[in-house]
């Protein structure tokens, strides 16, 4: 509940994924009066993300949401950096940081899960709407307000609010009708994720729940969600889309992983592109940029959405200020600048030397490679800090 002395802000959010579900649920806590419009006609049930961090784990704590992460999710006690070829290079053993964290582990539980579970809190907040069919295409400050444009059922209307928080996801709307810039580059590879109910520990029981897998030729990223595993491979620029998601294609990349007689059971499969991008700017006078809409990075490292959600932690803490009578607008521009630099400064450069250490050709520095691995996890203290690192931990631990 607001603090006596505080006054209310209205807030809107364009966006009903994980970053505008988790703040809509922070802004209702806190008694702003926040509306969530969504362009879908319900949440997304795409699979996406599905790791959550340590550092996500301490922040959601406080929104009550991960006791049921806990019930749905799997929790993963280490992950492994592996040769395709030659096996097992360094197991990562997150009970190093018991004693930093209360959650020494990764829980691994869709993205689609955590909307799913706000939208049920946010029931007993009323002073949060969530509308659904309601697409946001402009905003802009006038005044000492925020505008914004709405599509509903096919009529365009202007609606107002203190703030608008663009978390409209990679292609955002807002963003563009900002003239924001979303600098950055496009990888040469595609990624396609096969989905599959097979147990791949029952025929390699020495992998861990989650398991980054380097080869020159094809590197692998396999990862077990609650329900199934998810394996990504990589997509050559010439390769196509179609043929590359034909049920043959999916069972000879999988029965390159195992030799399985007969087929794997496949639930589902996606191709995707994956960018490194970010936005010229998070804030424009009374409007923030959040999530994917301010930031995108390729997945290796599962760093897209706990980013994504680290903007909404400290969006919800630069409104409390606000409406605590200090100025929301610069209190916005400083979570630009904060926020923008651990995108470029630690999300984009992490993820992309996991993509370059993933797919490294030359024998001498996949030797190398595999042999500083080796020296982290023999060294408790560097293996601490890895861990640390690799979990969005340090900075919050800094802080
Ligand atoms: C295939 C795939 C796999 C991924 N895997 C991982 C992973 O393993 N780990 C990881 O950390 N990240 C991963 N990511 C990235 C992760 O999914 C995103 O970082 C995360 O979804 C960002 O959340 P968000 O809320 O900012 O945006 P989104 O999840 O994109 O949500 C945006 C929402 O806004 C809605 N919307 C869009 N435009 C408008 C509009 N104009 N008005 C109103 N509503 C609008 C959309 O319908 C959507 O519901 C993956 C992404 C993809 C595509």
């Amino acid at each position: 509940m607001p603090h006596p002395s505080q006054t209310p802000l209205e807030i809107a959010i364009a966006g009903a994924g994980p970053v505008g579900m988790t703040l809509a649920l922070g802004l209702a806590m806190d008694g702003h009066n926040v509306t969530v419009h969504e362009e879908l006609d319900g949440l997304s049930t795409e699979s996406r993300a599905s790791t959550f961090h340590p550092s996500t784990l301490e922040e959601l704590a406080a929104y009550g949401v991960v006791e049921d992460l806990e019930r749905e999710g799997l929790r993963v006690p280490d992950y492994q950096y592996r040769d395709r070829r030659e096996g097992l290079i360094a197991r990562l053993d997150f009970s190093l940081i018991r004693g930093l964290t209360k959650f020494p582990y990764r829980i691994q539980v869709e993205q689609s899960y955590l909307t799913r579970v706000i939208l049920g809190k946010l029931a007993a907040h009323p002073n949060a709407t969530v509308r659904f069919g309601s697409k946001v295409t402009a905003a802009r400050t006038v005044g000492a307000r925020a505008e914004y444009t709405v599509v509903r059922a096919g009529a365009a209307r202007t609606e107002t609010a203190d703030y608008v928080v663009a978390a409209d996801g990679a292609s955002s709307a807002v963003r563009k009708s900002l003239g924001i810039g979303f600098e950055g580059m496009t990888y040469p590879e595609r990624y396609i994720v096969a989905s599959t109910t097979f147990e791949f520990r029952e025929v390699m029981p020495d992998i861990s729940w989650v398991n980054y897998i380097s080869d020159p030729d094809e590197w692998l990223l396999m990862l077990r969600t609650p329900h199934y595993w998810r394996i990504m491979f990589p997509l050559g620029p010439d390769e196509d889309d179609d043929r590359a998601s034909s049920s043959a294609e999916i069972q000879r990349r999988l029965h390159g992983v195992h030799a399985l007689d007969g087929d794997f059971p496949v639930l589902h499969t996606t191709v995707y592109r994956v960018h490194q991008r970010v936005a010229d700017t998070y804030a424009a006078g009374r409007i923030a940029l959040a999530g994917d809409a301010a930031h995108i990075n390729n997945p290796l490292g599962g760093l897209g959405m706990n980013s994504g959600l680290f903007d909404a932690f400290a969006l919800r803490a630069a409104f409390a200020e606000a409406a605590a009578g200090a100025d929301g607008v610069a209190l916005l521009a400083k979570y630009a600048e904060q926020q923008r630099d651990i995108s470029v400064e630690y999300v984009g450069a992490q993820t992309d030397r996991n993509w370059k250490q993933l797919r490294e050709s030359d024998p001498q520095r996949r030797r190398a490679q595999a042999m500083r691995m080796r020296d982290i996890v023999a060294d408790p203290e560097a293996h601490r800090r890895f861990l640390l690192r690799s979990s969005m931990l340090e900075r919050r631990l800094a802080a």
